[in-house]
């Protein structure tokens, strides 16, 4: 399929070790390498927001949560109604954080497969 300007859309890379994000096209592999320290960034859902790098609690929820198989992606869950999802929200403690990756344990896509990933443009997100 030809490649319009209309298509090209972006998505967020987390490098884990620099705590940088870049920004790539849509398509493509879940992981890339990033253009400041040449680590592994790791391809990030639509609702993370990059703390102030002077956020080092923020940053620890948010490492965290990657190194668990949590990307900020839309997750839902079921509910105890049956039939109907819940979307997942992103804890922002530690404490929180913990607690989060034990209860959605099943949710989570772990870095070795996620990274196995790729993504076409046409997916939703
Ligand atoms: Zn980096």
């Amino acid at each position: 399929m030809p490649r319009t300007k209309n298509s090209a859309r972006f998505t967020k890379y987390l490098c884990l070790d620099c705590r940088k994000t870049l920004k790539r096209e849509v398509e493509g592999p879940a992981t890339r390498t990033c253009a400041n320290c040449g680590g592994e960034a790791v391809r990030m859902g639509h609702r993370f927001r990059a703390p102030a790098l002077s956020k080092k609690q923020e940053w620890d929820v948010v490492l965290f949560l990657v190194r668990n198989g949590f990307y900020f992606d839309r997750v839902y869950v079921s509910t105890s109604t049956p039939g109907t999802q819940a979307l997942l929200t992103y804890p922002t403690s530690m404490q929180e954080a913990k607690a989060f990756v034990e209860q959605w344990a099943d949710y989570a896509q772990p870095l070795e497969l996620y990274r196995e990933q790729y993504i076409s443009a046409n997916a939703k997100r």
